[in-house]
């Protein structure tokens, strides 16, 4: 590839393989908000660099264990109450259903979602725990986790903040695990702000959760959640923070960046998405900060689109479910994942499914599961198409 000379000092020094400062970031940012052009073919060219022509997904069935929560961001449709309609608590047989249909669909990554410690809360947490026969909701995923290996699927929990030993139990079943850090800024915790009513987004909380997954070795996916009322700069603190954790630990295996989408029955109904610019800024910011980080976006919160942010520096389009709805965004379907293949291959690139962890982290889990996982693995570490397709 020929080098990339730009006007740009400070993306010559990316290209360079130079560390860039956070003043220098927010110098890229202001002039690709008049210009973006040298950021994305910056980032575009680090993409390619670190990750070829392909790009991954993960083919997976979503589990809406419980989602009662005991917090509230103003953002959320997911958390249910107990009289409400969408109110899930799925019992051992529905979950042991739902595998088997999952292996039938050869789903390959079972990921498992719950609110934010529900029996904290809710008495109707407490009562579904108990017909179930477990203490608490960790103890439920560490069940529904071992049926899923099992089955020969392979667990993602997203629980919230677990705490250390929690998390240290997940380990042995799950092969990563996930938390957003959505955002380190103080002031989106403040009254009128989306995270005022919820304690475990606080960023001391949410930043502690991920230097443990990093002290445990876990693969752990996270990211940012961009359009919630934050400036510039706290994006891209928080983008430096997850870079930090990530020089100290080596165990952040992927960023996601999701885009707010307003909710109809939200707090922040009105609240504009995020303008598609601003968000296509973002990600290639975070591509010149980490450039080999594996990025994420979701297809389905930018379903006309999608396919023009492989230009801007993702190689992933996250999880993909063919039989579940995505309960977080239940507005936003995902796209078949023959369109997604077509669309990737439309652009110059080739799809290829992966398991929840990442070829470069394998070695972070234990042996029983890489075993389990050689069964529908290709030479590159990711799913044989056979398998998949
Ligand atoms: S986003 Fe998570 S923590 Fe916040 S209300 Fe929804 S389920 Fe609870």
């Amino acid at each position: 590839m020929n080098k990339l000379v730009l006007n740009s000092e400070s993306l010559n020094n990316v290209l360079d393989n130079k560390v860039i400062s956070r003043q220098s970031v927010i110098g890229i940012y202001q002039n690709a908000v008049e210009d973006p052009s040298e950021l994305f073919s910056t980032a575009q060219n680090l993409r390619k660099k670190f990750k070829k022509n392909s790009v991954t997904f993960s083919k997976k069935v979503f589990f809406n264990i419980v989602n009662l929560c005991k917090d509230t961001c103003s953002y959320c449709t997911y958390k249910a109450e107990p009289k409400e309609e969408k109110l899930s608590l799925m019992s051992k047989q529905q979950i042991l259903e739902l595998l088997q249909l999952a292996k039938k669909y050869r789903c390959v990554e079972a990921l498992f979602v719950t609110g934010e410690k529900p029996e904290q809360k809710y008495q109707e947490a407490r009562d579904w725990l108990k017909e179930n026969g477990f203490k608490s909701t960790t103890e439920y995923l560490i069940h529904a986790s071992e049926l899923a290996l099992e089955l020969g699927l392979f667990p993602h929990t997203n629980a919230g903040n677990l705490n250390f030993e929690e998390m240290k139990e997940l380990k042995k079943t799950n092969v990563s695990m996930g938390l957003m850090l959505e955002n380190v800024s103080e002031r989106l915790t403040e009254k009128g702000m989306p995270h005022y009513l919820a304690a475990s987004k606080r960023p001391k909380a949410r930043l502690e959760v991920l230097e443990n997954s990093g002290k445990l070795g876990i693969p752990m996916t996270t990211g940012i959640l961009v359009g919630i009322g934050e400036t510039v700069e706290e994006i891209i603190d928080s983008i430096l923070a997850i870079k930090t954790l990530h020089q100290k630990y080596g165990n952040i295996q992927e960023v996601i960046l999701q885009n707010f989408q307003p909710k109809p029955d939200t707090m922040m109904k009105n609240s504009p998405s995020a303008d598609e610019n601003y968000f296509k800024i973002i990600v290639a910011l975070t591509r010149i900060i980490m450039p080999e980080m594996n990025i994420q976006i979701p297809p389905n919160l930018s379903p006309k689109s999608y396919q023009s942010f492989l230009s801007v520096g993702i190689n992933d389009w996250g999880g993909i479910s063919p039989l579940t709805p995505d309960f977080v965004n239940p507005e936003f379907s995902w796209p078949e994942i023959d369109k997604v293949d077509e669309n990737s291959k439309n652009s110059g690139f080739e799809l290829k499914c992966r398991f929840p962890i990442y070829p470069e982290f394998f070695s972070f889990i234990s042996k029983e599961l890489r075993d389990k996982m050689l069964v529908i693995e290709n030479g590159e570490g990711l799913v044989k198409e056979e398998y998949w397709r």
